[in-house]
């Protein structure tokens, strides 16, 4: 039989954009059909770039208004609105949430733009609306319009994921909000409780709390990113705590109410198992994220999704059923933009029989960034990891205060961190909190890719001043230490 289409991809985020272009450069008919109005997937619209826009305005923000240098958002408000004769605030004032969102607005709709001018460039055929899976090969399209059927040789399923809040919290996108809400604040609040310090929630905790928002962090576990190496995780912990941050770990929520005061003001009621309570202006509630995979047609094809809606599939990314592929949020973790594209790619290389290369993923190491303020950055292992697997390894400092560019930059507080084998001096792990990490971290993603020694940083002429001189500083540590123990 056949089909009108090489390759359907159902849904436009970075998963499903990299695999119908790389379909459709090797020639192929690709067609990809979104359920939004607009393409990009979450990562456009609802998750990394808006979150990445309001923490560039808001970073922006403080180093303009809290001493450090960098040229404020503010500054240039301050011109154009003295050109229309209003009063700018004074830098040192709480920012206005709206202008703080002016990046993000801008930035989501050039990117969507960008995005759909690169799909029709290819020429894939873009469906707006709700795909349907109704055969092995062929998918529906539902939409206000009514229905058309597709049909296609690969079906690549790339639905993304949603926020989920458990049974006893309800977000009603006011008060108590999720990450795909809380940008739609049109003021700043004084202050918000984040249930669950995960990647989501720390890094809007940290967006908020530099802005001015009064935050407390809540989760259940003791630590936060409980994936991230726990030095690096403390040194994070102890920032947000100068910046008056409040964390409560070890500490469940049993109730979330809105409830009025004494002047008729709304607080949300956040209650705790222990018995204490919590009021603040507004809930965030960033406690997890599930596959979008309801009603998807999955059982029509004979597929399942788990009980959080992911879908299994093979090391190519490749379902039960052979020419159905599921990649990016909707197969779970890591669930990042960056190893979703791959992800894409190589799905997609393997259906088409295309050359992938060599390339990261999977089983391979990619980098984490985290983006709170400062930065979080890391490859590899974990000092955690190392000490459970038995490795003899060497660690190696350097810190943002000791280097010329950190203290230009105004972070004197920043840290990188090299864990080397005692035996090899291979690279085992990078680890960098600080300005600029989730850049700086590829320097020594290359050097482990090249199966490269710490030996490189320490023959290395680097630019001076930069905050790349911190590899060569911390390979300085670890030499010293080896030299010691010769
Ligand atoms: C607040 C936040 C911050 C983040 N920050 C980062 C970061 O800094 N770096 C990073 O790498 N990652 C980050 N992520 C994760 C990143 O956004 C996701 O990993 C990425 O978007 C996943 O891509 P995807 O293509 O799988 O899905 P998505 O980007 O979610 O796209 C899926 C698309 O499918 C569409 N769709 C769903 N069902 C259907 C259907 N039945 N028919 C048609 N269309 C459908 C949806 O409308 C959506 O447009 C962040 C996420 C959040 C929430």
């Amino acid at each position: 039989m056949t089909h009108k289409y090489d390759l359907i991809v159902i849904g436009s985020g970075p998963a499903g954009q990299r695999s119908a272009l790389q379909a459709a450069k090797a020639g192929k008919k690709v067609a990809i059909i979104e359920d939004y109005p607009d393409v990009g997937g979450g990562c456009v619209h609802f998750g990394t770039l808006p979150s990445k826009s309001f923490r560039e305005s808001v970073y922006r923000w403080s180093m303009g208004s809290k001493g450090a240098l960098g040229q404020a958002i503010d500054e240039i408000d301050v011109t154009e609105q003295a050109a229309k004769g209003t009063q700018a605030a004074p830098p040192s004032a709480l920012p206005d949430m709206k202008r703080l969102l002016r990046r993000k607005d801008w930035v989501v709709r050039n990117e969507a733009s960008v995005v759909k001018h690169q799909l029709k460039r290819n020429k894939i055929e873009i469906f707006h609306g709700r795909g349907v899976l109704v055969g092995p090969h062929e998918v529906e399209i539902h939409s206000e319009q009514g229905q058309e059927k597709i049909t296609g040789e690969f079906i690549f399923i790339a639905t993304g994921s949603r926020p989920v809040a458990p049974p006893h919290i309800h977000v009603d996108g006011k008060r108590i909000l999720d990450s795909n809400n809380v940008l739609d604040l049109d003021r700043l609040p004084n202050s918000m409780i984040i249930l669950g310090a995960g990647i989501i929630g720390a890094e809007y905790a940290s967006m908020f709390s530099m802005a001015g928002t009064h935050v407390t962090m809540i989760d259940r576990r003791d630590k936060i990113l409980g994936s991230v190496d726990q030095e690096i995780a403390q040194h994070l912990m102890d920032r947000f705590s100068d910046q008056g941050m409040k964390l409560y770990l070890e500490s469940d929520v049993k109730k979330v109410t809105v409830q009025k005061n004494k002047k008729g003001e709304e607080r949300v009621n956040v209650e705790l198992s222990n018995g204490n309570s919590l009021e603040a202006d507004v809930v965030l509630v960033a406690l997890g994220r599930n596959g979008n995979t309801d009603g998807l047609g999955l059982e029509t094809v004979g597929l399942q999704a788990d009980e959080r809606g992911l879908l299994k599939v093979n090391r190519y990314y490749q379902t039960e059923v052979k020419n159905i592929y599921a990649i990016g949020d909707v197969v779970g973790a890591p669930a990042l933009a960056s190893t979703s594209m791959e992800q894409g790619r190589i799905a997609c290389c393997h259906a088409l029989d295309l050359e992938t290369g060599e390339c990261g993923l999977p089983g391979g190491v990619h980098p984490y960034g985290i983006y709170t303020i400062p930065e979080l950055s890391m490859i590899g292992e974990t000092e955690e990891q190392l000490k459970e697997r038995g490795v003899e390894y060497i660690s190696g400092r350097a810190f943002y205060r000791e280097l010329a560019r950190g203290q230009i930059v105004g972070d004197q507080w920043g840290m990188l961190k090299l864990l080397v084998d005692h035996k090899t001096q291979k690279l085992l792990g990078v680890h960098i909190v600080g300005d600029s990490a989730a850049d700086l971290i590829h320097i020594g993603q290359a050097v482990m890719d090249l199966n490269g020694d710490v030996f490189y940083f320490v023959r290395t002429v680097f630019n001076y001043p930069t905050l790349a001189e911190a590899y060569k500083t911390a390979a300085f540590n670890i030499y010293n230490q080896l030299q010691k123990s010769q």
